[in-house]
């Protein structure tokens, strides 16, 4: 009886498994094909060698396109490799971690523990696979006290790959199974990923899991359901924050990213199918991820290939729209030539990040050529009219920070790093509902509104969104807040938050007399109104 209940499926698997559509109840369905690929939930796969890590990932991508991470370490080449999943209705991202396995001078995992402690640390669960025809191998318990430490919040699913082989022996599998059930993982799953057998289970087995971390995850899809607004406080903060680093050619950007990763660990690969420059470069700061978005080919660019393959201002563009955080690089000697802070695609990349809603920092790099007896003057100017000038030219969010470096020397890399993960806690911030409305009602009685009969009634405020914070007004009555209504909310937000230098969002909803009745009432609404929000002109991107 015990060895048939550690053995799940294996009935099924020796039919060549049922149709795929297993039922869960309990859970609202969720169009996957709806969802963009970053807001799929990620699967890693793992396992000592040879348990069939690579084919369960090819039978899970099926011929579409894998991503490879490519990361060499100590000369051995390492391959990790990343895909769409597909099974059944299930979409998922799923990470082959086989090129990282194992170092053949040094224990499983060891030597590469800081990679596939990165892998899992984005990772939301894991397939921990082993090989059922030869049974639990000691490698198999490395694995699991190795995840037990380096990845205690994910809980994997124990799959036996090559099961096909043992299903007509007699008792063979359900025995594999109460060995498996050892790595003290719960029941293991059946399957074959050279034969596809136990698909239905392995999906039976995510579905429950993939489902409540995707009600988890707010803005990265639209289901029928409405959410709770408690499953919306999620700190996001602490997920791989998405760097570019952007400005016209020759500024300093290769120098200084140099300069910045000179201290961490660097992990640079191109990414299949895409172009050489297309680069994914990861590093270390103060135990969290940064990802350089398209920087990485400027570290190996030598001096001939540079100038007019240098970062153009197109690929800036699409820097933008992958990243969290654009560094915006500007050259000192060449503000204090032209007396003006920036050119004109400079001014075009600053405007396109904030209305983008990314946050945004600038660097003044090259500040030791300001230095000297006869020139200490422009230094001094260039430190206090770059900031005023860049809050003319971006009127709408007030503070943006700017930093004064010389990548050449070295000097405020660290600033730089420091700032960048300080604007992006900021850009992920939460504010609890019942915070903001208290905060609402003070703030609402030190606004001197012109006319007191024409004030309007402000009923509920809420966060609806982060990265960048998004916030609903929602209005009884006729009047309607005005554009300086909202300014004076948001520039409230800003000081009382401590929100200064990023992006914010308010939007206001109308709600009729019967809606505003409570507050629990319209939180039940927000599934509702956080879906409209996304593509409504009415909203207003101020600070
Ligand atoms: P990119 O095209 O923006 O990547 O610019 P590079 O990093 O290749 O730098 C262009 C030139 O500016 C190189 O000759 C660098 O040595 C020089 N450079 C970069 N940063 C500094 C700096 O802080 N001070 C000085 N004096 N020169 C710098």
């Amino acid at each position: 009886m015990l060895q048939m209940r550690r053995l799940i499926c294996f009935e099924k698997l020796a039919f060549g498994g049922a149709a795929i559509g297993v039922s869960v109840r309990g859970f609202c369905s969720v169009d996957f094909s709806r969802i963009k690929i970053c807001g799929l939930p990620r699967v890693v796969i793992v396992g000592r060698p040879n348990v069939g890590k690579s084919a369960l990932f090819n039978r899970l991508i099926g011929r579409r396109e894998a991503l490879v991470y490519n990361t060499p370490d100590d000369h051995v080449t390492r391959d990790i490799r990343e895909g769409v999943a597909k099974l059944g209705e299930l979409r998922f991202r799923v990470l082959d971690s086989a090129g990282f396995e194992y170092h053949p001078s040094s224990s499983i995992l060891h030597r590469t523990a800081s990679i596939t402690a990165s892998a899992l640390a984005t990772s939301h669960f894991a397939l921990f696979l082993t090989d059922a025809r030869a049974g639990l191998h000691p490698l198999d318990l490395e694995v699991g006290k190795w995840l037990r430490k380096h990845a205690p919040h994910i809980k994997p699913i124990v799959a036996m790959n090559k099961s096909e082989s043992l299903f007509d022996v007699h008792g063979s599998l359900s025995s594999a199974a109460n060995e498996m059930f050892r790595l003290g993982f719960g029941d293991p799953i059946a399957i074959s990923a050279e034969t596809g057998l136990g698909m239905p289970h392995l999906y039976a087995s995510l579905r429950p899991l993939l489902l409540p971390s995707l009600l988890n995850d707010e803005g990265s899809f639209q289901h029928s359901h409405h959410q709770d607004t408690s499953l919306l406080h999620v700190d996001k903060s602490t997920l791989p924050l998405q760097l570019a680093i952007v400005g016209r050619p020759n500024v300093g950007k290769s120098t200084l990213l140099n300069a910045l990763l000179q201290e961490h660990r660097v992990l640079v690969g191109p990414e299949a199918g895409l172009t050489r420059d297309s680069i994914r470069t990861q590093f270390q700061f103060q135990g969290r991820t940064i990802y350089l978005v398209d920087t990485a080919g400027w570290l190996h660019r030598t001096k001939q290939e540079k100038g007019a393959a240098s970062l153009s201002i197109m690929q800036s563009r699409k820097s933008l729209l992958r990243a969290h955080i654009i560094a915006l690089v500007l050259d000192a000697e060449e503000i204090v030539n032209a007396r003006r802070s920036m050119k004109h695609a400079e001014v075009v990349i600053a405007r396109r990040a904030v209305e983008e809603g990314r946050g945004l920092v600038v660097i003044v790099n090259k500040m030791d050529l300001l230095r000297g007896k006869n020139k200490s003057s422009s230094y001094e100017k260039v430190m206090e009219v770059v900031p005023q000038e860049i809050q003319t030219i971006i009127p709408q969010v007030t503070g943006i920070p700017v930093i004064f470096t010389s990548a050449l020397e070295g000097r405020g890399r660290t600033t730089v790093l420091n700032q960048v993960v300080d604007t992006y806690q900021k850009w992920c911030s939460r504010l609890p509902t019942a915070r903001l409305n208290r905060w609402l009602q003070k703030v609402m009685s030190r606004h001197s509104w012109k006319d007191q009969a024409a004030q309007p009634k402000v009923k509920y405020f809420t966060q609806v969104k982060a990265r960048p914070p998004t916030f609903v007004a929602f209005v009884r009555g006729k009047t309607q807040l005005s554009d300086t209504d909202i300014r004076f909310l948001t520039k409230s937000l800003k000081e009382d938050f401590d929100l200064g230098g990023i992006p914010i969002r308010i939007m206001q909803r109308s709600v009729t007399k019967k809606d505003a009745t409570g507050a629990s009432k319209s939180r039940r609404s927000l599934g509702r109104v956080a879906e409209r929000t996304v593509s409504d002109k009415r909203s207003v991107l101020v600070e």
